[in-house]
């Protein structure tokens, strides 16, 4: 059943889109992390130019895809996603046509551990990116408990092409109130931008990010090719990852 509406929907670039969602029933409490799915059924329309699905769908059945909540807690009045469209995917082609006014369908049970729950109040925070992995530190940043005195807060987001950037105007901001050290990267050529150029995992290995595992707890989140070369860097380095049996410093969420 259908049972949320999408109230805004904003299109970075065609692939790229930010979707808020208002469900029928009240919002439920969540953490800034946590991720919620979403979903449409197979008989929703895909763009014509699009190519097949990589599964054909029975018609009826709901696609259910989990995704991040980038808006904080504290708005009540919808949630905030950030999605990658995936021409030959199952749900993102149907979204890549959701409109403002439209239905989908909302999980009543938000999750996750991702969530800075476990981690000291006095310890910094470096959020590491790719793509639309931007999302649940948009939640993060968007909290003011996230904010404790004396944290340092450090964002890295790695894109393909500088207008990938999403939140860039608001995280430039917090940039130059001097509260967070945010270091955007491009991994595509591209002669209009000047800042870091590659793949992400160099600004650590050249220390353009300084990591102290005494001090500094990461969170990794989006593609797992990122995520499994930065988790055996940092493993060198003297991190641990955290799950509820074994607290660590190190927190992962691969998207796929
Ligand atoms: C905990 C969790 C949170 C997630 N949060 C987000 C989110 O905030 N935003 C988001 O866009 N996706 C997110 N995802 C991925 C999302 O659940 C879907 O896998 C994705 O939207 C593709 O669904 P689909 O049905 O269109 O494609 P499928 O037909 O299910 O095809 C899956 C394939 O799509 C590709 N893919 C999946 N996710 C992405 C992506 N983000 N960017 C580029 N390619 C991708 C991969 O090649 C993957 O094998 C999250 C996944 C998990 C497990």
């Amino acid at each position: 059943m259908l049972n949320a509406t999408i109230t805004q929907r904003i299109e970075i670039t065609p692939e790229l889109v930010v979707l808020r969602v208002k469900p029928d029933a009240e919002l439920s409490e969540f953490h800034p992390g946590q991720y919620v799915a979403l979903g449409l059924y197979s008989d929703a329309k895909r763009p014509e130019h699009f190519p097949p699905e990589r599964e054909p769908l029975a018609p009826g059945k709901l696609i259910k895809r989990a995704y991040s909540i980038g808006s904080s807690p504290s708005v009540r009045e919808y949630l905030e996603f950030y999605i990658a469209i995936v021409p030959d995917g199952a749900l993102t082609s149907r979204l890549a046509l959701a409109k403002e006014g439209d239905r989908v369908f909302l999980a009543p049970k938000i999750t996750g551990t991702f969530t800075l729950h476990d981690v000291p109040a006095d310890a910094n925070l470096v959020l590491v990116s790719t793509g639309t992995g931007i999302a649940p530190f948009m939640s993060m940043l968007r909290t003011p408990s996230t904010w404790t005195a004396g944290r340092k807060i450090s964002v890295i987001h790695g894109v393909r092409y500088p207008k990938d950037l999403a939140y860039r105007d608001e995280l430039s901001q917090l940039s130059s109130e001097g509260t967070l050290a945010y270091y955007p990267i491009v991994s595509r050529e591209d002669p209009s931008w000047k800042g870091e150029r590659g793949h992400l995992q160099k600004l650590f290995e050249r220390s353009v990010v300084k990591l102290n595992p005494a001090t500094d707890h990461v969170f990794l989140c989006g593609n797992p090719a990122m995520i499994d070369e930065m988790e055996k860097l940092l493993l060198s380095q003297g991190y641990v990852v955290h799950s509820k049996k074994t607290p660590g410093n190190l927190h992962l969420e691969k998207y796929w």
